[in-house]
């Protein structure tokens, strides 16, 4: 099964889909509120109930976390499990009961591992889980399995006919895998040895089944390798329950690696299931902002900007000083070329932008003067920042024309004099007209005799004086 992926962002997974609309939307677009968990969240378009798809499109490729399935193995109750087997070997006395029991056991701890990682979850299951009734059950229906398999074998070896007999053998080996998990999750003999059951698994998975099957021999025949590499010299009283530790521990890593095989195609095997690495909600405040940025852009993609305007609107009545939820809105009217209300929106936004980030508001005037080619915000301080942000990006023009004749719009202003000053620097540096530039800085002396900024006055006025000489 292909991956499906948000209708509005095509790097993101889809998390959810609503069937009316026909559109998979991913967390971009739907955020959860983390302080409502049980608030089933609504289709942007419709309104309607959106049906959730789990770590269907999102879970992680199993062979991209390999490292993972092998420190999965080092939590505490897998490494009481391969600790177990190994003083097991160690100590147990050659008694059929015995064994049985310990084999009945393993068998109900790994099932427990594949059944667990199959439901997204990153801890281990305690080896107590091991201990319950039901554990005899799942050894003997793994030896029913297991029995089949060497029935076929020994069928197939009866024909003497080699080729027969190496094709029988790999094909057991191939869908040993899919019918171990079928028993792990059903727990039913039937199901294990149904070839549609077993199919399903491996159909969920397509080709890459056969990735997760090689990785599985590999993991097979690395314990007895390893036992090999280490094993020399050493004697049999060490081997054995090192063998029996390492095959502990390689049998949780492979049962982890096809639970989360199961988890990631969940979806091509009818399960939904989030999984410990689902996204997390925000809290109310910033749960209720993201809803409305994501709910507009959903509708402008839609191209129904008029919806999302209204979106916007409201939720800047609730949160009217949230920055983001100003820019977009800005933008939007901008772009929806609503004229009036655009205009209307700006004292409110730059006077925000202004004192969180002057960027903003200096694109926001730029878009103003497309609207209304003489607009200026009826703020001293705002026509100061603003212009300070425009000469720096050398809109010199622009920046200058927030500070033309300040001293007669804001009579009251007090900081007239640095505000003349950044203009005389607009003048000397962005347009290199030296001579308005001195005419600003002798105004400045004259209107605000007595300010603190005389001093960089001079400074600039000795910049401008070392220009003239230089330039006649
Ligand atoms: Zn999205
Ligand atoms: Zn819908």
């Amino acid at each position: 099964m292909d991956k499906q992926h948000c209708h509005y962002h095509q790097a993101q997974p889809a998390t959810w889909h609503c069937a009316p609309c026909e559109r998979h939307f991913g967390d971009c677009c739907v955020p959860l509120n983390a302080d409502v968990p049980e608030y089933a969240p609504s289709c942007p378009l419709c309104r309607g109930q959106l049906r959730y798809l789990g770590a269907a499109n999102s879970a992680e490729p199993f062979w991209e976390r390999l490292p993972k399935f092998f420190a999965y193995a080092l939590q505490p109750g897998p490494l009481m499990f391969a600790g177990a087997l190994a003083l097991a070997s160690l100590f147990m006395p050659s008694v059929l009961v015995f064994w049985l029991a310990l084999l009945s056991i393993a068998t109900k701890y790994l099932h427990s591992v594949i059944e667990q990682a199959s439901l997204g979850s990153n801890d281990a299951p305690s080896l107590a889980e091991a201990f319950d009734g039901s554990s005899f059950g799942a050894f003997l229906r793994q030896l029913g399995v297991f029995g089949v398999a060497m029935v076929l074998l020994w069928l197939a070896a009866d024909f003497e006919s080699p080729p027969l007999f190496w094709s029988v053998n790999v094909a057991l080996v191939l869908v040993l895998p899919a019918s171990i998990i079928r028993l792990a999750l059903d727990k039913s003999l039937g199901a294990a040895l149904s070839p549609a059951e077993v199919g399903q698994v491996i159909a969920a998975m397509g080709w890459r089944y056969l990735i997760l099957c090689l990785f599985l021999f590999i993991l097979w025949q690395s314990p007895s390798y390893l036992a090999w590499l280490l094993g020399f010299g050493l004697p049999r009283v060490v081997l054995l329950p090192v063998l029996a530790l390492l095959f502990g521990y390689f049998g949780v890593v492979m049962c982890a690696m096809m639970g989360y095989a199961v988890f990631q195609y969940q979806g091509a095997l009818g399960y939904v299931v989030a999984g410990d690495d689902a996204a997390q909600g925000f809290p109310e405040a910033e749960w209720r902002r993201r809803k409305a940025l994501a709910e507009a852009e959903v509708r402008v993609k839609e191209g129904q900007g008029g919806a999302a305007v209204e979106i916007l609107s409201s939720a800047l009545r609730q949160d009217p000083e949230d920055l983001r939820l100003n820019e977009r809105y800005h933008q939007l009217l901008y772009v929806l070329n609503e004229r009036g209300d655009c205009l209307a929106h700006l004292p409110g936004y730059l006077a925000l932008a202004c004192r969180s980030n002057p960027q903003l508001a200096a694109n926001a005037f730029l878009n103003a003067r497309q609207l209304q080619a003489d607009f200026l915000p009826d703020d001293p301080l705002i026509c100061e920042r603003i212009a300070g942000v425009l000469l720096d990006r050398h809109k010199t023009r622009e920046g200058l024309s927030l500070l033309r004749n300040l001293h007669q719009r804001f009579p009251q202003y007090p900081h007239g004099a640095r505000a003349y000053l950044l203009a005389a620097r607009g003048f000397a540096e962005g347009l290199g007209q030296a001579d308005a530039a001195g005419k600003l800085l002798a105004f400045i002396r004259q209107r605000y005799p007595e300010s603190p900024l005389l001093g960089e006055v001079e400074a600039l006025e000795r910049v401008l004086a070392r220009m003239a000489a230089q330039g006649s």
